[in-house]
C-alpha cells in the first residue's frame, strides 16, 4: 500500500511521517525507498565529515565493491548520485546537523540549529567516526602530520616521498598502510598485539609489500617534533618490555577503528557497550517503537557502504509498515 499519512512541510508545525538523520549510503537509501513510498522523508543531511553530505565515502577515491559500477566509481560520485536519486523522488533534504532528539513520547521530536521537527518515525543512519590515539600532542598536529585518513591525506605534499607511520592491526590499519606505499618512501606498521587481525588477503598484501615495515608489540606513545616545530618521528614504546625509541616519520595515521556516532540517543534507546545501537536482529528496530537505525551506527561488524545502503533500505522499508499499522 502507498501509505500517505501527514506529510507536511518540515517547516510547518504538524507532524511529519519520517525524519531521515544521516547522509550517507544508509540515510540516503532509506531516503529514496521512504520517497518512493510517498512519505514525504524529511532528511537531516548534517555535515560532520568534512563539512559535505554524503558521509564517509566522501573522504575516499575509488569504490572498487559496490555492486552496479564494474569499472569503480568515486566516493563523492557514488554519494552525489543517491542524494540526486532520493531527491528525484521528493526527499526533503536539509544540510544541518540535528543538535537534539527526544523519543521519550510520540511525536518525537528533532531539533537542528534551523528547526525543530516532530515526527512518528525516525531512522536515526548517523553513521561512525574515526578513533583517535589522544596523544599529548595530537592536537598540536592534527592535520600537520596526524591524520584519521590515508586515503584523504596521503597524497598531500606533507607526506608525499616521505617516511610515514600507520597505527593499528586491522582491516582499516593494512588498508591504510597499503594505500600510503602509493605516495610514501616507507611505511612503518605499528601493531600493538603480537599478530595483524585483518583478513588473511590484506595480511598477504602486507607481508608482499616491500615498502611496509611490521612492528609488533609496539605502541606510539607521542609525536616528536625538530627544532622548526616540525613533525619529525614518533616516540614508541614496546608493550613487552617497555622500552621507548624514536621512529623517524613525518606522518602518523590512524587506523584503530570507529565510534558510533550515537550521542544523540544516549539514554534514550538502548546501545551496546561501545555505544552502537542495538537493534532487533535481522530488523531495523531499535527498543523505541518508531525508531529505527541504518548502516554503521548500528553495525560494528561489517561497515560497508552496501550493507549501509542495505540495512537503509530495511528501515525505509520498516517504516512503511509501522506508520500503515499505526494509522
Ligand atoms: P556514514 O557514511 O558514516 O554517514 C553518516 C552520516 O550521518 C554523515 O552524512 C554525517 O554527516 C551524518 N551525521 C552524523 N551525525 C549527524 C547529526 N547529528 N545530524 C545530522 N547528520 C549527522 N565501504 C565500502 O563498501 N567500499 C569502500 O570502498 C569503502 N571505502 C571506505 C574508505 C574510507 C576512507 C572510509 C572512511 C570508509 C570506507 N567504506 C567503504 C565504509 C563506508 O564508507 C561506510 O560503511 C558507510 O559510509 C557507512 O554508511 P552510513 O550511511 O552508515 O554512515
Amino acid at each position: 500500500p502507498k501509505a500517505c499519512l501527514k506529510t507536511p512541510a518540515a517547516s510547518g508545525k504538524s507532524v511529519e511521517n519520517v525524519v531521515i538523520i544521516g547522509s550517507g549510503p544508509a540515510g540516503y537509501t532509506a531516503a529514496i525507498y521512504a520517497a518512493r513510498a510517498n512519505l514525504k522523508p524529511v532528511v537531516f543531511e548534517g555535515y560532520q565529515v568534512g563539512g559535505v553530505p554524503g558521509g564517509q565515502l566522501m573522504t575516499t577515491t575509488e569504490v572498487e565493491n559496490f555492486p552496479g559500477f564494474p569499472d569503480g566509481i568515486t566516493g563523492p560520485d557514488l554519494m552525489d548520485r543517491m542524494r540526486r536519486q532520493a531527491e528525484r523522488w521528493g526527499a526533503e533534504l536539509f544540510l544541518e546537523d540535528v543538535e537534539h532528539i527526544d523519543v521519550k513520547s510520540n511525536p518525537f521530536t528533532v531539533q537542528s540549529s534551523e528547526r525543530e521537527v516532530k515526527c512518528h518515525s525516525m531512522i536515526f543512519a548517523t553513521g561512525a567516526t574515526a578513533k583517535r590515539l589522544r596523544l599529548p600532542r595530537e592536537d598540536e598536529f592534527w592535520s600537520r602530520g596526524i591524520s584519521a585518513c590515508a586515503i584523504c591525506d596521503g597524497a598531500s605534499p606533507l607526506f608525499k616521498r616521505q617516511i610515514l607511520a600507520v597505527v593499528g592491526g586491522g582491516d582499516t590499519a593494512t588498508e591504510e598502510a597499503i594505500y600510503l606505499t602509493k605516495y610514501a618512501r616507507r611505511v612503518h606498521l605499528l601493531v600493538r598485539g603480537d599478530q595483524l587481525r585483518a583478513s588473511r588477503a590484506m595480511q598477504d598484501r602486507v607481508y608482499n609489500n616491500p615498502n611496509i615495515t611490521l612492528h609488533f608489540n609496539t605502541e606510539a606513545v607521542d609525536v616528536v617534533s625538530n627544532t622548526k616545530g616540525q613533525m619529525s618521528g614518533i616516540l614508541t614504546r614496546k608493550v613487552d618490555t617497555g622500552e621507548e625509541s624514536v621512529l623517524e616519520a613525518k606522518g602518523l595515521f590512524y587506523g584503530i577503528g570507529h565510534s558510533p556516532n550515537s550521542q544523540l540517543l544516549q539514554g534514550q534507546v538502548k546501545l551496546d557497550s561501545s555505544g552502537y545501537v542495538l537493534v532487533e536482529e535481522g530488523t531495523a528496530k531499535t527498543s523505541v517503537e518508531g525508531v529505527f537505525a541504518a548502516g554503521d551506527v548500528q553495525d560494528h561488524e561489517w561497515r560497508q557502504a552496501v550493507t549501509a545502503a542495505g540495512s537503509g533500505c530495511i528501515a525505509a522499508l520498516s517504516v512503511e509498515r509501522y506508520l500503515v499499522r499505526n494509522d
